[in-house]
């Protein structure tokens, strides 16, 4: 099966009851694109990429757009089987691995179509049908993250992820001890995540402060050299994020020994082939980790519970998925949504998600 056709879209999608603070930035909206390819027997598949804004990490819409316009004809006529078509991108184009990983979740939706099975399968098989997630809360007051977060445990969240940094430091010591002491009683599973916000001197005031309580730091600070320099005095497991840019960084993190888990993102990786090998260095030394991406829509989340219905239970940190936060589904049936703190796996073929005709409009390109 070879790709025939393939059609680039750009959707917006609004953020409900916007914006969405993070530590280093503010999101109103999110510029998403979309990818379609059309395979040489009729069938097509779908893909996705879409950075919650320009400062969350090296990537932006327009970036994606035109590094997908860079490849496009390249890959006319290229196998839609995962590793032999991210050599041919990896061939095509230096990086950019953001904009690959649309191509590649396209392509998986496609083979899944041909072969009558889901992703998920493609990947090595769900070890469950109802994918666990986590909530992500917004940088905030403390009582009332707390309150909220308490609602969001008794919903069914196994995990909270609570946004720190970016401000002084006491704030954050006040959200994370009184949001424990809001869900404890519920045994909720606690992540601090910085966004690499932090100096290193608050992060070692936060962990130093929060001594008894059982929250995850993750990615507290800009750079690698910054929290690896600090790791030694901190109290807390540390998951690194933003700084994982590649599978190479991943092995190094690994090896070294430079933290206990990772938040790891699917378009970062390059895709789901990319992020299947990540999920199996990450099993290999039993370190945890979750499998999300930077927001999107339907495809985006779609792809992140199937890659996260194959991970291990025991190591499994939950798929995040943007849909509680924003407007707009792409196929209303099977939009992927968090119930009681899950996501039900979709049955497929592929992705198991189609999105309505028409819905993007006309293609920003269109190459066959
Ligand atoms: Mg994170």
């Amino acid at each position: 099966m070879k790709i025939k056709e393939i059609h680039i879209y750009a959707h917006v999608l609004p953020v409900k009851n916007g914006p969405y603070v993070m530590g280093h930035s503010t999101v109103w909206a999110l510029d998403t694109t979309l990818v379609k390819l059309v395979a040489d027997n009729g069938l097509f598949g779908w893909g996705e990429v879409c950075p919650v804004g320009p400062v969350y990490e090296a990537q932006h819409s327009g970036g994606n757009r035109a590094a997908l316009a860079e490849m496009a004809s390249g890959l006319i006529g290229a196998s839609v089987f995962p590793v032999a078509l991210r050599r041919r991108m990896d061939g095509l184009l230096n990086g950019h691995s953001h904009a690959k990983a649309a191509i590649d979740i396209a392509a998986h939706d496609l083979l899944g179509k041909h072969l009558g099975v889901r992703v998920a399968d493609l990947l090595g098989g769900a070890v469950t049908e109802n994918v666990p997630s986590y909530y992500a809360t917004n940088v905030g007051d403390p009582d009332e993250i707390a309150r909220f977060a308490a609602d969001k445990a008794a919903q069914g969240y196994p995990r909270l992820q609570l946004k720190i940094g970016g401000r002084p430091a006491e704030m954050d010591v006040a959200v994370i001890r009184k949001t424990w002491e809001a869900v404890r009683s519920r045994g909720t599973r606690l992540a601090a995540d910085a966004n690499r916000g932090l100096p290193t001197r608050d992060a070692l005031r936060i962990s130093r402060e929060c001594l008894d309580v059982p929250v995850i730091l993750e990615q507290p600070c800009n750079t690698l050299e910054e929290i690896v320099a600090i790791r030694g005095q901190l109290h807390h497991a540390v998951y690194l994020d933003e700084n994982m840019v590649d599978t190479s960084t991943v092995l190094r993190a690994v090896g070294q020994g430079l933290c206990d888990g990772f938040g790891l993102k699917m378009t970062r990786a390059g895709g789901l082939q990319p992020m299947a090998t990540l999920r199996d260095i990450c099993e290999a030394r039993s370190l945890p980790h979750t499998c999300d991406d930077s927001w999107g829509g339907d495809i985006i989340a779609a792809a992140c519970t199937h890659i996260g219905a194959t991970v291990s239970p025991r190591l499994f940190e939950g798929t995040w998925i943007a849909a509680p936060y924003i407007d707009g589904a792409y196929d209303r049936k099977n939009s992927p949504q968090v119930r009681d703190g899950h996501i039900r796996l979709n049955e497929g073929p592929g992705l198991g998600v189609v999105p309505e005709e028409g819905l993007f409009g006309d293609p920003v390109l269109s190459v066959k």
